[in-house]
């Protein structure tokens, strides 16, 4: 059974998450606060958190920094919450590398949409488990990257991008085919922050940044070589 954690102080917001994932079958942690919030999802891996922004102890933007530098939680996609429905937040909240985010007040069947979604990208596509190219190795069962035999952290969303665009190697993807692939959709916030998410994969791939090229007018493309 997947795990998924809810950090959110609002208790009958909390709860109402929890309910609806429940009924979907998934186990369902809570936390309160940030901190308590942290240590869970370093301590217990959920498969997957759900982060209010606005939290007492320690605010969700903290929170995320805190699961994305310690190793034991800095694969674990997170979905953001928030009250602010200003595009601006979103954008912030995606550019910080967040998986997904729901603006409040969202509608149970919208949440379970994100978290089924969000869960299928980091399950990783059916097939061949291991797949190299050039300096690039995916582990797609352990959503692990590796870039000249040593491991790289790359987000669930890096990681998805990064394995697209390397499976079409030498032929440009579409920008809409990309936020389509990667976040099931595409519109105007998530196209804006496909450039961050690319720019920070870029440099995660260090010497090898140039592999990943800008095709202007269309998107994005790995260079064959
Ligand atoms: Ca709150």
């Amino acid at each position: 059974m997947q795990k998924i954690l809810i950090i959110e102080d609002e208790r009958d917001i909390a709860d109402l998450v929890g309910f609806n994932l429940e009924r979907a079958g998934y186990e369902v942690l809570k936390a309160h606060d940030g901190i308590t919030g942290a240590d869970m999802a370093i301590q217990l891996r959920p498969d997957l958190v759900i982060l209010d922004l606005m939290l007492p102890g320690k605010d969700g933007y903290r929170v995320f920094k805190d699961l994305r530098r310690d190793t034991r939680s800095s694969g674990i996609p997170v979905i953001m919450l928030t009250a602010r429905a200003q595009t601006e937040d979103r954008i912030q909240g995606l550019e910080a590398g967040a998986d997904d985010y729901l603006t409040k007040p969202f509608s149970p069947k919208e949440l379970m949409l994100r978290v089924q979604a969000v869960l299928k990208r980091s399950d990783g596509p059916p097939g061949l488990v291991e797949f190299s190219y050039g300096p690039f190795r995916f582990d797609k069962n352990a959503l692990k990257f590796y870039l000249d035999g040593a491991t790289v952290e790359l987000t669930s969303t890096e990681f998805k991008l990064l394995l697209f665009l390397t499976e079409r190697a030498g032929k440009a993807q579409d920008r809409n085919d990309l936020l389509r692939t990667v976040w099931g959709y595409s519109d105007e916030v998530h196209s804006r922050t496909l450039d961050t998410h690319m720019k920070r994969l870029r440099q995660k791939l260090g010497e090898h940044a140039a592999m990943v090229e800008t095709v202007r007018g269309i998107g994005y493309c790995v260079s064959s070589h």
